[in-house]
């Protein structure tokens, strides 16, 4: 369980993949909350559930149409 970065409700982690990135392997997750916001993030910004002040917002959505 983690919180939502858009609206700070519950949110639960409902799949993880790594993505491969110029720095090696990236641990992502696919996360959506209680009010179906969906998120698929590194994980590594999951471990605090203060949303990110700044910066990566490229992964913040995931990319579909
Ligand atoms: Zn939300």
């Amino acid at each position: 369980m983690t919180s939502c970065p858009e609206c700070g409700a519950i949110a639960e982690i409902v799949d993880r993949h790594v993505l491969q990135s110029t720095d090696g392997p990236i641990e992502h997750a696919r996360v959506r909350c209680v009010d179906r916001h969906s998120f698929f993030m590194p994980t590594a910004g999951l471990e605090r559930t203060q949303p990110a002040v700044a910066g990566d917002r490229r992964a913040g959505r995931p990319a579909t149409r």
